[in-house]
């Protein structure tokens, strides 16, 4: 498969069109459920589990001094199933298996809501670029439906699709970069793939 050996990335993408277009990627953004950890219902701080690859996906992109973020609708907490001190358990828990993360951005709104930020809305994308003093541009999202590519287009960033058993057909065909795991995207986004 790929090489992530540095001189070859270097050589790889520095000449190509994307990577004259679009600035480095300073910030990758990712969804929590389904992206980050195994989407489970109910408590989670207990029985947290990481996706494969997640972890040393995340140590890759601090080695290359990428920011990483998380960008989730919770709206458990507007329905009074979750309340936000359950879920910074579930978050510390997180960064307990997965190492820190430098920005963590949550919709607590109920889906109804018309909020700004519930994805496939911008806000989340927007405060996070904004807290990491990056621009959106600057941004990859990467998540496991639809609506996380969506999300990350209205607010002007790059996205990458891992679909899993939830994520539909045409979520698929219609993301701009789709990989089979979160350690194929993170090579993907640091090659410039993306
Ligand atoms: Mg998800
Ligand atoms: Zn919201």
């Amino acid at each position: 498969m790929l090489n992530m050996r540095a001189p070859r990335i270097d050589t790889a993408f520095r000449d190509t069109p994307a990577a004259s277009r679009l600035p480095r990627v300073r910030a990758v953004l990712f969804d929590r459920d389904g992206t980050l950890i195994v989407d489970r219902p109910g408590p989670r701080s207990a029985s947290v589990e990481p996706m494969p690859g997640a972890r040393d996906a995340l140590s890759r992109l601090r080695e290359l001094d990428v920011r990483v973020g998380v960008v989730s609708n919770q709206p458990a907490i507007a329905d009074g199933t979750l309340d936000e001190d359950e879920m910074r358990a579930t978050h510390r828990q997180i960064e307990m298996l997965l190492g820190e993360i430098d920005v963590w951005s949550v919709c607590p709104h109920a889906r109804d809501a018309g909020c700004a930020c519930r994805k496939p809305a911008p806000g989340l994308i927007l405060d996070a670029a904004r807290r990491l003093r990056v621009a959106p541009r600057e941004c990859v999202v990467v998540g496991d439906i639809g609506s996380d590519v969506e999300a990350a287009q209205a607010a002007g960033a790059r996205a990458v699709l891992v679909p899993t058993g939830v994520t539909r057909a045409e979520e698929i065909a219609n993301a701009p970069v789709v990989a089979r795991d979160l350690t194929q995207a993170v090579e993907l986004i640091v090659w410039g793939a993306v």
